[in-house]
């Protein structure tokens, strides 16, 4: 009897072993130098994740990169040259860095495309309203999130406040410490039995997701008349230019090692700021005129679906594509820049969801990706897929340079998500979605290795020189 359950312990021991791959932490399989690459990168990777909350705040971070390292913004097709830099600033939400290649565009480019929104919580037009001597702001949550992971939680408040007169205020507002917060406050345990039988994804509702932004009145008005009053002396807006505002409400919280070796890194946001920082560190650090033209691409509303003229389904790549292609042909017509997409070879890179070591059983461990196993190539099966030839290829090229890499597909019915691939490959472009795997992925805390961070801008750098 003991052998048989010795021989069962066996047996089922050696399928988990199977089952979890023979993969090693790049930990372990990584050189001392790309340890200490590794740990280097990531605090290049936390000045930017600190400051660069939105779109707006990434895109600003961004131009500020991007001019340190001798880009400039384009403003006429004269700019395009073999080695010139420019990038394309759309709307101040999503942006296109380029290095223009010694080969005409038509004949082929290799593109990053990532996007920089991040799963939030925006305000109302007709946001305050007093209750019980409280001001506190209706909101409409922006991406997927869950609900409850938003109360208790110190929120700054960002973005852009657009008056009539055709000038805008920048808004950012507890950032710094000596700036207030803003809290969604859970009802005490001592009062809430009628809500405990509420589900796990109804813990908060949405019309509940209410910040506490105004406490005191003023001496003889209310509290909500006290907090217009600030908001217009203090700030420059009142209560109708919340209409034309975009404000958002994220976790005041820092980037943050995690655990007593510090190989993790907690952020708001690594979803996709993590991919767009790399791609941007990637062709800034492009020193010499490729042969091809490199492009890196931080959309915007691509956790709403990659909506609105500033979001990956717009036509924003195509008409910078067309620019390109034009300044590099004698005779120009839609055709050539129909071409160029035809011929660009693009990875879609966005953070996927890592096996989390609590609930393993969410997914397929076979083909789920693990933290510290380096970049993921996503293979999703039922959503965009890319063609075997091109995940052929991208692998070969990570096998030639000795980067780390595995796969990332979704346990079958159990969940799933998209990635702005399939609207690049809508253009008729060659594209493959990569990421890496973190954990708490659309949590107000996401966690990512250092070490992946690394592989995946070793990918990034192997993919700008690829022939
Ligand atoms: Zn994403």
């Amino acid at each position: 009897m003991k052998t048989l359950s010795y021989i069962v312990l066996f047996v089922v021991s050696a399928l988990l072993l199977q089952a979890q791959g023979s993969k090693k932490s790049v930990w372990q399989t990584a050189t001392p130098t790309e340890k200490k690459n590794a740990l280097a990168f990531a605090e290049e990777y936390r000045s930017y994740i600190s400051k660069a909350k939105t779109e707006l705040t990434s895109t600003k971070e961004v131009i500020e990169i991007a001019e340190k390292n001798g880009f400039r913004e384009f403003t006429s097709i004269r700019d395009i040259k073999p080695g010139a830099k420019v990038y394309f600033n759309n709307r101040n939400r999503a942006i296109i860095l380029a290095v223009i290649g010694k080969n005409n565009i038509a004949d082929g480019s290799r593109l990053i495309a990532t996007h920089h929104d991040s799963p939030r919580i925006d305000i109302k037009a007709h946001a305050a309203y007093e209750s019980n001597g409280l001001v506190l702001f209706k909101t409409i949550y922006y991406g997927g999130i869950k609900k409850y992971q938003w109360a208790n939680l110190p929120l700054l408040l960002t973005g852009r406040v657009d008056l009539k007169d055709g000038k805008h205020i920048d808004i950012n507002i507890g950032d710094n410490d000596d700036e207030p917060i803003f809290v969604i406050p859970d009802a005490a345990p001592h009062v809430d039995s009628p809500l405990r039988e509420r589900k796990y994804t109804g813990v908060f509702e949405g019309e509940e997701l209410h910040p506490l932004v105004a406490s005191v009145p003023g001496d003889s008005t209310s509290v909500l008349k006290e907090m217009y009053k600030r908001l217009q002396a203090e700030y420059g807006f009142g209560e109708d230019d919340f209409v034309s505002a975009e404000l958002s409400l994220v976790p005041a919280l820092k980037p943050r090692d995690v655990g007593f070796d510090k190989g993790l890194l907690a952020a708001y946001g690594h979803d996709d700021k993590l991919c767009s920082f790399v791609a941007v560190s990637s062709i800034t650090a492009v020193n010499s005129t490729p042969d091809n033209t490199v492009l890196a691409y931080l959309t915007d509303n691509e956790e709403t679906g990659s909506i609105n003229n500033t979001g990956a389904q717009s036509s924003f790549l195509s008409y910078c594509y067309a620019q390109i292609a034009e300044a590099q042909s004698t005779q120009f017509n839609d055709n050539v820049t129909r071409k160029a997409l035809r011929n660009a070879l693009v990875i879609s890179a966005d953070v996927n969801d890592g096996i989390n070591p609590i609930f393993p059983g969410l997914s397929e461990s076979m083909n789920a990706a693990r933290v510290n196993n380096g970049v993921a190539i996503k293979l999703y099966g039922r959503s965009f897929n890319a063609n075997s030839e091109m995940i052929a290829r991208f692998r070969s090229m990570l096998d030639d340079n000795n980067i780390p890499w595995q796969t990332a597909s979704y346990k079958v019915e159990s969940g799933g998500g998209g990635t702005i691939g399939g609207f690049m490959s809508k253009e008729n472009m060659e594209v493959i979605d990569i990421g890496i795997p973190i954990l708490s992925m659309h949590s107000t805390y996401e966690v990512a290795s250092k070490m992946d961070i690394w592989c995946l801008r070793r990918a990034m750098t192997a993919f700008y020189q690829l022939k």
